[in-house]
C-alpha cells in the first residue's frame, strides 16, 4: 500500500492543510527549487495561498524533516523532498541547475577531516560546483573556447 501525503504529515505530526499539500506537490515535480518558486507554482494552483503561508509550510516541512534545505553559496535556499540520505549535489556556476549526486560512502559524514581540532564531527557539507552539460554546449556556441570545467569541493564542517 502506498503512503499518501496526508499519512506522511500525520506520522511528521503535522496537520493535513492545503498549503501544505500544495508546496508537496510542487517539490514533487520539482526538486531543488527556491522559495520564491515554490511560492509562485503553489499560487499559481491555489491563488488564495500566501507567499508568507508557504515560507511556513516549507520551515514546518523541514523542521519535521520531510523536506531537505540545501544552500549553495551564492544564491537562495533550495528545497527538496530526497530526505534521510547523505547526497550531495552538483550545482552549475552558469545557470544554477542543480542534481543529484549519491554520496559514495552513503553516511554523514563522508569527508573525514585530516585534523578535527578535538570536534565531533556530525557532517561534511559537499558541493561539486562546474558547468552544466547545457551551458558547456552554450559556451562552446558562442565562442568562449573550449571551457574551463571546473569542479572543486568545498568541505564545511558543523559540530
Ligand atoms: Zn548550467
Ligand atoms: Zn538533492
Ligand atoms: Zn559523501
Amino acid at each position: 500500500m502506498e503512503t499518501t501525503w496526508d499519512d506522511r504529515l500525520r506520522q511528521a505530526g503535522l496537520r493535513v492543510t492545503r498549503p501544505r499539500l500544495a508546496v508537496l506537490d510542487v517539490l514533487v515535480e520539482r526538486p531543488h527549487v527556491d522559495a520564491e518558486t515554490i511560492a509562485t507554482a503553489a499560487r499559481a494552483v491555489h491563488p488564495s495561498i500566501s507567499p508568507q503561508a508557504v515560507y511556513g509550510v516549507l520551515k514546518a516541512l523541514v523542521g519535521s524533516g520531510l523536506a531537505r534545505r540545501i544552500e549553495p553559496a551564492g544564491g537562495p535556499a533550495l528545497y527538496e523532498l530526497r530526505v534521510g540520505d547523505n547526497h550531495h549535489h552538483l550545482v552549475c556556476r552558469e545557470c544554477g541547475r542543480v542534481a543529484d549526486v549519491d554520496c559514495v560512502v552513503g553516511a554523514a559524514p563522508c569527508l573525514a577531516p585530516s585534523d578535527a581540532a578535538g570536534f565531533v564531527v556530525d557532517e561534511a557539507e559537499v558541493v561539486f560546483w562546474g558547468l552544466c552539460a547545457d551551458c558547456q554546449v552554450a559556451r562552446r556556441q558562442h565562442g568562449y573556447g573550449t571551457g574551463t570545467t571546473s569542479s572543486s569541493i568545498r568541505g564545511g564542517v558543523r559540530a
